[in-house]
């Protein structure tokens, strides 16, 4: 495990827990980076493979994109080093006894992750009260299913499409990962008159320049098919999406998927990040040489967390949805006139804008990051 003592700054962490249950077998790991602005929020990990590190860089990444959402909550992470197959109620034993371990500390408030679902943050509310992320029987509203980030995703794209003169009705929309993410997102933009031309999933493509129909792809996904099994002008492997010529080229399926040896092959004007960090740092640059616009993940697809924290007061659907719109436009806003302004790239500009928030949240605070 990576010594405490090796990672950290002026932003975090501020506590480091390492939780035991030798009689479970359990190990786990909280890291509350930075709680300026309110206790944290962050997701549980559950894998064979984290660590102490990977924690604290994923508590920071919190920190950032709930800061730059705007919302009164720090960064947190947790960690249960273990196999999230394991038989369910081994599992529950698990998800249980390290929330009870954690149970005092408020300023960690739980929500799902890799490895961990709705049904996880269930048994964590019933153990301790807090957590986000829950089934719609105990208060939640389920983010994925009502299409949250995809509708914060769709909000950030109408606004980056007015910066670059761009019409939304009847521009071209290529989705790659029509998944949770990146079926709403085509849903509601659709809604604004936006044609769908292109879409992927982990066993191909599918494609027609005059639309597809989103209804019959939905379908073909309830069915555990894939969209290249759509009706389209043609159908390719699961790369071919990279090469569609659209306006709006939506990254919605896994990290790093636009890489420098592939980053040529996008033709296309704005790209709004759906999935996070789906770009490397190299190929983000070269679209920005090149003129294309891109919303970084931590602003566009922040509608997920915004959801989470209004579900946390026991707000209603319809207030979440109010609070994405608002956030995410005016973050949208702010960002790309700021990176306008400056002559940097989005991402830095965004980075700026959180880094400044967490700065005025500590200048609040005895201890800055507590
Ligand atoms: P999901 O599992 O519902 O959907 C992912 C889709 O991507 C699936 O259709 C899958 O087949 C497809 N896919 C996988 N590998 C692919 C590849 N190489 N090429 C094309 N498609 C591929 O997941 P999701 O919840 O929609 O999340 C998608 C991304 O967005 C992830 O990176 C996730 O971390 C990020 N994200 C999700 C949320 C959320 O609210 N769900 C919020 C913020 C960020």
């Amino acid at each position: 495990m990576t010594d405490p003592f090796t990672f950290g700054d002026q932003f975090g962490p501020a506590q480091v827990i390492h939780v035991q249950i030798p009689e479970l077998g359990l190990k786990g790991v909280l890291v509350v980076d930075n709680v300026a602005a309110g206790p944290s929020i962050g997701g549980l990990r559950m894998a064979t493979d984290v660590s102490a590190g990977e924690c604290f860089r994923l508590a920071r990444a919190m920190t950032l994109k709930n800061a730059a959402a705007g919302l009164p909550h720090g960064g947190g992470k947790s960690v249960l080093m273990g196999d999230p197959r394991m038989p369910e109620a081994e599992k529950e034993k698990w998800i249980r006894g390290f929330a009870a371990a954690l149970g005092d500390n408020s300023h960690y408030i739980f929500g799902p992750d890799m490895g961990t679902n709705e049904k996880c943050m269930a048994w964590v509310k019933d153990e301790i009260g807090r957590s986000v992320g829950l089934p719609r029987e105990v208060g939640g509203i389920p983010l994925d299913d009502i299409g949250a980030t995809g509708f914060g995703l769709a909000r950030a794209t109408e606004i980056a499409c007015k910066r670059i003169g761009l019409d939304l009705k009847g521009a071209r929309v290529a989705i790659q990962g029509y998944g949770a993410v990146g079926r709403h997102a085509a849903r509601f933009l659709s809604r604004q008159g936006a044609i769908v031309v292109a879409a992927s999933d982990s066993r191909g493509t599918v494609a027609d320049a005059g639309g597809l129909d989103l209804a019959a792809l939905d379908t073909l996904k309830a069915a555990g098919k894939s969209v290249a099994e759509g009706k389209g002008a043609s159908s390719g492997d699961t790369d071919a999406i990279l090469d569609v010529e659209c306006d709006i080229w939506i990254p919605a399926a896994r990290p790093d998927v636009v890489r420098e040896d592939n980053v040529d092959r996008l033709r296309t004007r704005l790209v709004p990040q759906g999935a996070n960090i789906p770009f490397t740092a190299g190929a983000e640059r070269t679209l920005f040489e090149r003129g294309v616009l891109v919303i970084p993940d931590f602003i566009a697809n922040a509608g997920g967390v915004i959801c989470a924290a209004m579900e946390y007061i026991g707000a209603s659907e319809t207030a979440a949805f109010a609070a994405i719109d608002e956030k995410i436009s005016r973050n949208v806003d702010e960002v790309l006139s700021n990176a306008q302004k400056d002559g940097i790239m989005p991402r830095e500009a965004a980075h700026s804008l959180a880094i400044a928030r967490v700065k005025r949240a500590m200048e609040t605070r005895r201890w800055g990051i507590l």
